[in-house]
């Protein structure tokens, strides 16, 4: 049987504790499914009611989004124009005005598609307890540790370089991510500074292309320039096999969709 709690802050949630089967409702676009399928994985659901956990703030030179902010609030906040495209990528409209931000953190590969925007813009992942740390740290845990109450995610506001994302699919616009690719670009002059990119589905959790990111400090910023960051593109990804794509084909792929990101922009 599956127990509902209802708490009215973060804090009260957060010390009724957190095991494996306990689980935060967010839009519930995932755990409903879970629910429905797997009722015994799902032994209590926290509903927390706190407010703060749907408002986008802005603290100092970061702007705090709370877990429970949906991707339809998210398109159309313009302090976050920059993450707009990747929260209009999640599925249609309904799932849009549903889902969270907190749900996508925890979202199976090849979900995720904003999350790796987020770990393109260098977020932060602020837990109940006000504890933060890296979103690159808190994925590569993810599997292994509790992870308990996120309360909001902080992002820096990107004051130099351009932010670009780029979801593929094979059916759209609704599609499920073969990979999506975040990358956020500044550049001194006409050559690239410190970029981050990261990719979604091209491993169990959103990972950042280093080694492409290292090829890039310092190279211009032409087709020309992109090309050792191309030869080294999937070097660290870890892609797998699923019913969209042969972990294979997402190789062979990666690179020829990086680079169109890279010089042509965003889209798909
Ligand atoms: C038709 C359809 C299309 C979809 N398309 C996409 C897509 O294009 N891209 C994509 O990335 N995803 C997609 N999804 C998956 C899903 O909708 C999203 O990943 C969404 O962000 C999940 O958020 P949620 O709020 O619905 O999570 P929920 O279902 O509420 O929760 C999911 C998991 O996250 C945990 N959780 C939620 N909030 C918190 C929190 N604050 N603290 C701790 N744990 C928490 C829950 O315990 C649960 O285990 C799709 C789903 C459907 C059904």
């Amino acid at each position: 049987m599956t127990t509902i709690e209802r708490f009215q802050t973060i804090a009260e949630a957060a010390r009724s504790g957190h095991a494996r089967d306990v689980h935060v409702l967010g839009g519930g676009t995932l755990l409903m499914r879970q629910l429905n399928y797997a009722p015994q994985s799902v032994a209590r659901i926290l509903v927390v009611e706190d407010t703060s956990m749907r408002e986008v703030t802005s603290a100092g030179n970061r702007i705090r989004i709370g877990a429970g902010v949906t991707f339809a609030a998210i398109a159309s906040t313009p302090d976050l124009a920059f993450l707009a495209p990747a929260a209009r990528a999640i599925g249609g409209p309904a799932i849009r005005n549903m889902a969270t931000v907190g749900g996508n953190l925890f979202a199976p590969s090849p979900y995720g598609d904003f999350t790796t925007a987020l770990l393109a813009a260098g977020a932060d992942v602020v837990m109940a307890d006000d504890r933060t740390e890296a979103l690159e740290t808190f994925l590569a845990a993810r599997g292994t540790v509790m992870r308990g109450l996120v309360a909001a995610v902080t992002v820096p506001r990107l004051t130099t370089g351009e932010f670009r994302f780029r979801k593929v699919t094979r059916v759209k616009p609704k599609g499920i991510s073969v990979m999506s690719i975040a990358a956020h670009l500044p550049k001194t002059g006409t050559r690239f500074g410190e970029v981050r990119i990261a990719f979604g589905a091209m491993g169990p959790r959103p990972l950042r292309a280093r080694a492409a990111e290292a090829a890039l400090r310092g190279a211009p910023s032409d087709l020309a320039g992109v090309q050792a960051a191309l030869r080294v593109t999937c070097d660290g990804l870890e892609p797998e096999d699923d019913a969209l794509a042969s972990a294979w084909y997402r190789r062979e792929v990666a690179a020829v969709h990086l680079g169109r990101l890279l010089i042509e922009g965003q889209g798909a």
